[in-house]
């Protein structure tokens, strides 16, 4: 059979509450047109983003209620701990409440003025703890991965040749390298496990620690399997494994691959810097057997770990974007390909190419998707990379809109839906109009600045 069917039945619903296009058209304007700001129960189909929206399974319902809430030494944790390891088998785990949370830890020690830190695209919240411990972040991603249309199939990748240089020209001032994979702020492109053998021993040559951010570790892997020559027939676990035993740590939101509604870990092998971590998760997090977490939540991350590298459930997820993916293009709008993990792309500048990337066509089409079609996407674009710390502004390298589909969630015929929207708005697209931001803060503006239509 060629149709790939949701692998799962519906125990439990949440009731969509319907509205209609002149509620929207207000709701939006209330919100001052920034997607954050809109009520949750304003929307139909939230694509917002894949994180900590998914559905958990009854396996991981049933997992809660076992969850113990020592403060200290609880058997959740190391139920946990055990699944971590199992993928990932670094000396220390920590647990904290989210990947941002792991990530302020890292940059307390790695962070700093002077500092400079490479990746192949720093997400944003690391882009921002690292900026706000007065280190630089830079990305250093292949050029296939800043061309929407170029079929490469890891558009994630490092560019070796530019970390080589980077590490030569910045020497003492690099504290570590680090590797999104997949690459969410760069379309949730993959890294092929050769990028990742080929960086870790880049860092190692140049004496850095690599570091992983593995949100989507096991999206990576089904990428990897599907598309790296001679990994067809190994397994996901393996897969998985084989990318963390390069590296000498990682980060990771297990709100993304690990079913969690909430969580995180930083993950290490360094003694001294698990130590230096640790004493900092106790100032901010909690203590090291639960960090920022309930029993109950390391609980659903240890059976959520458990399923996230199950094949069926991986190729359903994969299929959901390949199948948007096929359709919008069929409507000649431009999306980023190949499919990537978590999410379909639109490239908001090419199809909007009336509205300069100062004027933010990756804002103007979300917001005209949430007026048309009650669907809330993210601007990937120039509102969310393009101020610099200086003040100033300039375009980022690409203008997206993400459409992120929370794990286990919408059905097909939310798919269907979504792609009805799209084939309406092509016929009203040339009329749509640019923004300009009225109020913002200092840093990651996206989530909180105002806008105005121009
Ligand atoms: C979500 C995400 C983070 C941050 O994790 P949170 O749990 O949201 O704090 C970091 N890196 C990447 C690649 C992410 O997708």
């Amino acid at each position: 059979m060629k149709t790939v069917i949701e692998p799962f039945r519906i125990k439990s619903v949440e009731p969509i509450r319907m509205t209609t296009q002149e509620e929207r058209r207000e709701l939006i304007r209330a919100a001052k047109f920034n997607l954050f700001g809109l009520h949750s129960d304003d929307v139909l189909i939230d694509l917002l983003t894949d994180s900590g929206t998914g559905a958990m399974s009854v396996g991981q319902w049933a997992a809660m209620m076992r969850g113990d809430e020592s403060y200290a030494g609880s058997p959740s944790f190391y139920r946990f701990e055990a699944a971590v390891k199992n993928l990932m088998p670094f000396r220390h785990v920590i647990p904290t409440h989210q990947g941002r949370a792991a990530e302020a830890i890292l940059f307390s020690i790695f962070g700093g003025a002077g500092r400079n830190i490479p990746s192949n695209t720093h997400f944003d919240t690391t882009r921002g703890n690292i900026e706000a411990s007065g280190a630089e972040a830079y990305d250093l991603v292949i050029d296939e991965g800043l061309d929407p249309q170029s079929p490469y199939p890891f558009k994630g990748n490092m560019n070796l040749e530019r970390l080589e240089v980077f590490l030569v020209e910045h020497g003492d001032s690099v504290p570590c390298v680090m590797l999104t994979i997949t690459n969410n702020a760069g379309g949730g492109q993959p890294v092929s496990l050769e990028n990742i053998r080929a960086t870790a021993a880049l860092a190692r040559r140049h004496d850095k620690p690599f570091f992983i951010d593995g949100c989507r570790f096991a999206e990576n892997a089904w990428f990897i399997k599907q598309r790296e020559p001679d990994q067809a027939n190994r397994s996901i676990p393996d897969i998985v494994r084989d990318c963390f035993a390069e590296a000498d740590g990682m980060t990771m939101s297990a709100k993304k691959d690990a079913f969690g509604n909430i969580g995180g870990w930083l993950a290490l092998n360094d003694d001294g810097l698990a130590e230096q971590a640790r004493s900092h998760l106790l100032r901010t997090e909690g203590f090291p057997t639960y960090g920022g977490l309930a029993g109950r939540d390391l609980e659903a991350l240890a059976q959520g770990l458990a399923e996230i590298v199950d094949e069926d459930y991986l190729r359903y997820r994969i299929q959901t974007n390949t199948y948007i993916i096929d359709r919008l293009d069929a409507l000649d709008v431009p999306v980023v390909k190949p499919a990537g993990g978590h999410a379909v792309f639109i490239d908001a500048r090419k199809w909007l190419g009336h509205i300069p990337p100062l004027a933010y066509p990756g804002q103007a089409l979300a917001v005209a998707l949430y007026e048309l079609g009650g669907i809330r996407g993210c601007e990937i674009g120039t509102v969310m990379f393009g101020a610099h710390p200086d003040g100033s502004e300039s375009p980022a390298a690409m203008d997206l809109v993400r459409l992120a589909f929370p794990r286990r969630t919408y059905t097909q015929s939310h798919a269907d839906y979504l792609i009805e929207v799209f084939a309406e708005l092509a016929k009203r697209k040339d009329s749509l109009t640019g923004y300009r931001i009225t109020e913002q803060p200092r840093l990651l503006r996206h989530f909180t600045c105002a806008f105005e239509p121009l």
